[in-house]
């Protein structure tokens, strides 16, 4: 399955899209975002404010400016749900904003796109449970998509091995 777990760094990847934890407003942010953005230049700021914001739970996409340079194509805004204790919608929130990255991405022309784990640093999303959100959206869109190769960067060891064990389950 064209489905690929990774320890490293969002914006050094080469994917035709690249995807960012951003949020509603569309205003920039730190974390994934802060890094997206430093890479990318201050164009891609401009054109997410013309796009002036986004539902939780959804996506848009942008040109990747200064991430061209590396071979990427498009940044993809993917707006995760703040964590507030699992019943207010977070899963499907969650779920929704990799679906509307991941159909963005294929509306594109796109045949790879990097994510990070969306939601699990300043929004507070419990990384086992947000793994098993990733991957089973990812795996759900890779059975029509076969072409397109979905890849997770990780920031760290742990973060990895947490998505690894959660792969596991859902290909019990
Ligand atoms: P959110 O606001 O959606 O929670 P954050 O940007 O705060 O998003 O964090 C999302 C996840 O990305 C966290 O697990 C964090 O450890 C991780 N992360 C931070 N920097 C990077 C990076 N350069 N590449 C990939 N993942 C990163």
């Amino acid at each position: 399955m064209p489905l690929e777990l990774i320890q490293g760094d969002i914006a050094a990847q080469n994917t035709d899209a690249v995807v960012t934890a951003a949020n509603k407003e569309l205003a920039g942010g730190g974390g994934v975002d802060g890094v997206i953005h430093r890479a990318a230049g201050p164009e891609l700021l401009r054109a997410i404010r013309a796009i002036g914001g986004t539902p939780t739970g959804t996506a848009v996409i942008t040109p990747a400016f200064g991430l061209s340079a590396q071979g990427v194509k498009y940044v993809i805004h993917a707006v995760g749900p703040i964590w507030r204790g699992g019943q207010m919608g977070e899963a499907e929130l969650l779920a929704g904003a990799y679906r509307s990255g991941l159909q963005l991405a294929a509306a594109h022309g796109c045949r790879s796109v990097a994510f990070p784990a969306i939601s699990t640093g300043v929004y507070g999303y419990p990384l086992d449970r947000a793994a098993d959100v990733a991957l089973s959206a990812a795996q759900a869109f890779l059975t029509d998509h076969p072409e397109m190769l979905v890849r997770f960067v990780l920031f760290d060891s742990g973060s990895l091995n947490v998505f690894r064990r959660a792969l596991e389950r859902l290909q019990g």
